[in-house]
């Protein structure tokens, strides 16, 4: 019988680059998963799947995959990058010809199109045309371009005008304009589904101070439902370490490759990476290369391994697996 490959799943801020630089080594590592082959005794042309998950967005795949190359010198693809919103590709699909609003900072309308989405409103424009906001006022020019974006999407084309649904694919930084729009929407049907994609209290990035995350505006708004409007809304929670994410890369995962065994966890957040993959049961190991910086494990969230950094977690991997690289 044939022995089980494994693949790897590995985050990227803290375990392939911090900021604009590459974590010692790992673009080595990369390349050796992206380029060799592989045997384990039995088969000696065996490939190791090899992806990335992160909470990070705001961009296409693409996009994310060409900013690592320029950083790492790597040969990144799309279709090698997991962002924060696409596990819910597959949901926008059933929206396809459905309008929504969606929300967050960064490139709204590529990540719309790119998503294929049909009919929708940036947060920005549904603000702007239908004058949601208190005390701001936007300049004619600007409501214009948003009137001409529109049309150009054949919107008059959708027979009904509701908005069906929420996706909120980045943080949003403008705060009361999104929970202004938002509320108005679920004050008239309270069950409209608001996807978001990561539930991070903090992040640490260079600050002096952790800066507040996505997950914070998430509670702001369910608190601000609640309490004015006696609303609880329909919140489907994605991005690390939801189960929703990781069953989803699971499934892709086993479907795109045969004969799969154990999928790695390779991260330096022990909330995000290494609690979503101990909650799906893959084998998870913790790097000393960015957030996490413990002499031992995390108490809350341990891994199952714990090692220095991304080159060591790769040779405990071909260790664990006895796997060696064929030249
Ligand atoms: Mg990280």
């Amino acid at each position: 019988m044939n022995k089980l490959i494994p693949a790897i799943v590995s985050d990227i801020d803290g375990v392939l680059i911090r900021g604009k630089s590459t974590v010692t080594n790992s673009d080595i590592v990369v390349k050796e998963l992206l380029n060799c082959h592989y045997t384990n005794g039995e088969k000696h042309n065996i490939r190791i799947p090899f992806y990335l998950l992160t909470n990070g967005g705001g961009c296409t795949e693409l996009q994310k995959a060409n900013s690592l190359n320029k950083i790492m010198g790597t040969d990144f693809k799309s279709h090698h990058v997991f962002l924060n919103y696409t596990p819910l590709r597959p949901i926008m699909n059933e929206y396809q010809n459905k309008l929504i609003l969606i929300c967050g900072a960064g490139k709204l309308t590529e990540i719309a199109k790119d998503c294929e989405l049909k009919y929708f409103y940036t947060i920005d424009e549904y603000s702007a045309l239908f004058d949601q906001v208190p005390f701001k006022e936007y300049e004619t020019e600007t409501i214009k371009q948003y009137e001409a974006d529109i049309k150009q999407r054949n919107m008059d084309l959708i027979k009904n005008k509701q908005i069906e649904a929420i996706f909120i694919v980045f943080d949003p930084i403008k705060w009361e304009e999104s929970i202004q729009t938002i509320t108005k929407l679920v004050q008239e049907n309270n069950n409209l589904p608001i996807y978001v994609v990561n539930n991070d209290i903090t992040y640490a990035d260079n600050f002096k101070l952790p800066r507040l995350a996505f997950g914070t505006f998430t509670n702001a708004l369910i608190s601000i439902l609640k309490k004015e409007h006696n609303i609880f809304p329909n919140i489907i929670y994605y991005g690390k370490p939801s189960i929703n994410t990781f069953k989803y890369v699971q499934t892709y995962i086993n479907e795109k490759h045969e004969n799969i065994g154990n999928i790695y966890m390779i991260g330096d957040n022990p909330a995000s990476d290494i609690r979503g993959a101990n909650q799906i049961g893959w084998p998870s190991i913790l790097v000393r290369s960015g957030v996490f910086r413990g002499s031992e494990n995390d108490v809350q969230d341990p891994g199952k391994y714990v090692v220095e950094d991304l080159m060591d977690a790769y040779n405990k991997i071909l260790q664990l697996e006895g796997l060696k690289v064929v030249q």
